[in-house]
């Protein structure tokens, strides 16, 4: 039993690393308002994810609120070598060779260990580097080499990361390392995978094959040809993280909030979580609090209609982790509490497909929450399917999901308004409608006397069969 209820729908997703490593921080970005937990396997070793994955369970047993636990793995990121000053003075009209000798680089040319990136490009793509503060237009190929001239950037150093914009690489999205990481983190009981860098559908099944179920599938969009195949991509996934650090070095940044717009949408008329994030509160790392600007771009991705927002070096490596959190958590409560925001939420649903009892229960249901001012939609389910098919809605109240599955409860913290509650298996709907009257008194989601409404499939046990609606009162 816990009283820890959130006063908002939107859920925050925060990354730990060495600003956040103690059980002490953890419970307080948990007590701060962070649903969820993102370990980040670019950086750590395993034995210190393992003992934060210990830290966060330990948070559930004190609070009995189930916490997902995502791990994200570093993917094919793409990297210049060395150089023998550790870095090089640029300037614009300089050409430059790149090519596969492992010896340290100078301003004549640059080590890029990627044999396949120097077999794709074409002379007139662009290479941008560290983040897209260097700029390179490839103006002569041969055999293991380019020659870049400088286009924009002053310097570069050791080791910077690069992106090469609309060119499709034959590489894999899992390397020798992501499929180390992958096993460790699965081992350690992790809800959730994040891939990153996926190209194409291929990328999404060859990740799924290897997880087996262990875990669901979050997959990162950061590449222009994953836009390419977005349907196709959603339909595959479990999940979508709209990575905006990598993706707005490969897109125009004028495209950043369109593709933002037209991805929350399309995850969430799936039913999908959709989680938005990368530079939310970028200025937090070193500031106590925001610049409106990065107010305004929580707010924003809230009024799309996302199921979560993400904190990437504010809480794993900033100053001021837990401001970070108090400020997502209110700006995510006072857009919630706008009409203009409830009206667009109310009005932007995805059509229910004709004749199908799952969908047209789960519109009754929200319809009917919504005309009797219920405390909350209580859904029985085993796969989470009835709770992600009811959020879809994005309904004003709480989702509340009753599962035997803690897995089902822990990867559903992530969405939209969801809160899991773990329960012991049932077999009738009658009995599930009992066990929500006195849990949702004793969990303070709601008054003795209040109404809520409450969805299942019957039979138990039968993914995707949402065909039954009651109301009934808390006891
Ligand atoms: C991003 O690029 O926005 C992102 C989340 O990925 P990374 O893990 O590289 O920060």
């Amino acid at each position: 039993m816990s009283d820890i209820i959130r006063k908002r729908q939107t859920k925050i997703l925060a990354t730990l690393g060495p600003a956040s490593n103690t059980p002490e921080m953890i419970r307080k970005l948990f007590d701060c308002g962070v649903d969820a937990f993102r370990l980040n396997f670019s950086h750590g070793e395993h034995k210190d994810h393992q003992a934060r994955v210990e830290m966060i369970r330990a948070i559930e047993r004190e609070t009995g609120r189930p916490i997902a636990i995502v791990a994200d793995m570093q993917g094919p990121k793409l990297r210049v070598g060395k150089f023998k000053d550790g870095k090089i003075a640029l300037s614009v009209g300089q050409r430059i060779r790149l090519d596969l000798d492992p010896t340290l680089g100078d301003e004549t040319r640059v080590n890029l260990p990627h044999p396949e990136v120097i077999n794709s490009m074409t002379i007139g793509s662009h290479i941008l580097l560290d983040d897209g503060k260097v700029r390179m237009e490839i103006v002569e190929r041969g055999d293991g080499f380019l020659i870049g001239e400088i286009k924009a950037g002053r310097t570069l150093s050791n080791n910077k990361g690069f992106n090469v914009p609309g060119v499709i690489l034959p590489i894999a999205a899992l390397t020798p390392k992501d499929r180390v990481d992958l096993e460790a983190a699965l081992n350690m009981g992790v809800d959730w995978i994040a891939q990153s860098f996926v190209q194409k559908p291929d990328d999404i099944r060859e990740a799924k094959k290897l997880i087996a179920g262990r875990a669901a599938l979050m997959i990162k969009l950061e590449k222009p040809s994953a836009l390419t195949y977005l349907d196709q991509m959603i339909a595959l996934a479990d999940a979508v993280m709209l990575a905006r650090g990598d993706l707005g070095v490969e897109i125009p940044p004028e495209e950043v909030p369109v593709v933002q717009k037209r991805v929350v949408r399309a995850v969430r008329f799936a039913g999908k979580p959709i989680v938005v994030a990368t530079q939310m509160l970028e200025s937090m790392i070193e500031s106590p609090s925001p610049t409106r600007a990065e107010a305004n771009d929580v707010a924003t991705a809230v009024f799309d209609g996302t199921d979560a927002v993400m904190l990437s070096a504010e809480t794993a490596a900033g100053q001021y982790p837990l401001e970070a959190v108090q400020i997502m958590d209110r700006i995510c409560q006072r857009v919630e509490k706008d009409d203009l925001y409830r009206s667009i939420m109310n009005a932007d649903h995805p059509i229910a497909r004709a004749n199908d009892t799952s969908d047209a229960i789960t519109i009754a249901a929200d319809q009917v929450a919504k005309d009797i001012d219920a405390s909350c939609i209580v859904t029985y389910t085993t796969s989470g399917g009835t709770a992600l098919r009811a959020v879809r809605l994005r309904p004003p109240m709480r989702v509340v999901c009753m599962t035997q599955n803690m897995s089902t409860a822990r990867r559903l913290s992530l969405s939209y308004g969801v809160l899991g509650l773990k329960i012991d298996t049932i077999t009738t709907f009658g009995d599930a409608v009992k066990v929500a009257q006195t849990m949702i008194g004793q969990e303070k989601i709601a008054q003795k006397g209040d109404r809520f409404v409450m969805t299942a499939g019957v039979p138990f046990e039968t993914p995707g069969s949402t065909n039954i609606l009651r109301v009934a009162f808390v006891e």
